[in-house]
């Protein structure tokens, strides 16, 4: 993957790879987004006798209603809709029994429009989506009135701000304005994502420490970068991390009680040329290691994930490399702790 290819990854939460064919944009049965039915994919066969999967980190986006800025010059099989017809089409047979939607980073006037329509799409019953993390900026004057103004809605479970978007400078999550409402996310009931870059998680270990009440979920295992795990005779490009650093402060992470790891995203950036349960398993496994078991949920980044490889890619790459861990782990890692954390009706 080339440094600009990389770069586009950091900076937009994304990384380049096979465009696949997605269907077009379908009706408007919740809102802003489709829950028409769509045909079974041809040549798909069924997995219902595989572990059935709760993915914390589904992103939909209707870009009539919504703008995303970081889209500007993204590749184009982003810049299109993704409703929850072509949800269900890219997760058809892999036993995706329930979804949390995750916030897109919408531009800040957007921001209540989303969670309004996600509301919607919770509340209509049609689709896996059960609950939702809504867009935030945390920093701002305004932002205990807003999230107050969402308590009485029981589908929003928690609140996200990229950090690694071009306008969070490095440190914004350690500004006292940024640490008091990550406490009164803790007041309310509700988590914080940090995606961030992977060269600064030390200052996502130590805005958990300050707010030991919050719970906090690691987006894509620290946006690692796969390539940076490959052996030197193997890699194109010189490391956009240090491996053994992110190793480290994960490990010091997983040491915060507070914190949960997502085990999502890589795919967005996993290199060409080599499998991806090659590439991915290093930085899965740390995160699997350290966190233990009952602290590591399953996330799509769908339709992020598509820039790297499909939804069925990443699902069955993922399932590859936990294959040998006890059944009672991999059913915690694809549903349980996500049910759990995030509360989710039965
Ligand atoms: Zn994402």
């Amino acid at each position: 993957m080339s440094g600009s290819r990389r770069s586009f990854l950091i900076t937009s939460s994304v990384g380049i790879g096979a465009a696949v064919g997605v269907a077009g944009v379908g009706g408007a049965a919740a809102g802003l987004y489709s829950n028409a039915a769509r045909p079974l994919l041809e040549g798909v066969s069924s997995d219902a006798a595989e572990l059935p999967i709760v993915d914390t980190h589904q992103h939909l986006w209707d870009l009539s209603q919504l703008t995303l800025g970081w889209l500007k010059g993204a590749p184009e099989v982003l810049t299109r809709n993704y409703g929850l017809a072509e949800y269900a089409a890219a997760t058809e047979g892999l036993n995706v029994v329930q979804a949390v939607y995750m916030e897109v980073d919408v531009i800040p006037e957007h921001q209540r429009k989303e969670a309004d329509a996600l509301i919607a799409v919770c509340r209509s019953g049609k689709s896996p989506t059960v609950a939702a993390v809504i867009s935030g900026r945390p920093d701002s004057d305004g932002f205990a009135e807003y999230i107050r103004s969402y308590s009485s809605a029981p589908e929003i479970r928690g609140v996200r701000q990229v950090l690694h978007a071009e306008s969070a400078v490095r440190g914004l999550c350690l500004k006292p304005q940024f640490v008091a409402s990550m406490k009164l996310l803790g007041e309310l009931g509700l988590s914080f994502d940090l995606c961030m870059r992977p060269g600064e998680l030390e200052d996502g270990v130590a805005l958990a420490k300050q707010c030991p009440e919050t719970r906090f979920i690691v987006d894509h295992c620290g946006n690692a970068a796969p390539a940076a795990f490959l052996p030197k005779s193997v890699r194109k490009n010189p490391p956009e991390h240090d491996a053994d650093q992110w190793r480290r402060d994960m490990s010091a992470f997983a040491a915060c009680p507070n914190v949960i790891c997502k085990i999502s995203g890589v795919i967005a950036a996993a290199p060409s040329g080599v499998p991806f349960a090659e590439s991915l398993a290093p930085i899965v496994n740390h995160c699997l290691d350290e966190f233990g078991p009952d602290r590591v949920v399953f996330g799509g980044d769908w339709p992020v994930c598509l820039l790297g490889g499909t939804y069925r890619d990443w699902v069955f790459s993922l399932r590859q490399i936990v294959a040998d861990r006890p059944r009672v782990e991999r059913e915690k890692l694809w549903s349980g702790n996500a049910r759990r954390f995030y509360r989710l009706p039965a």
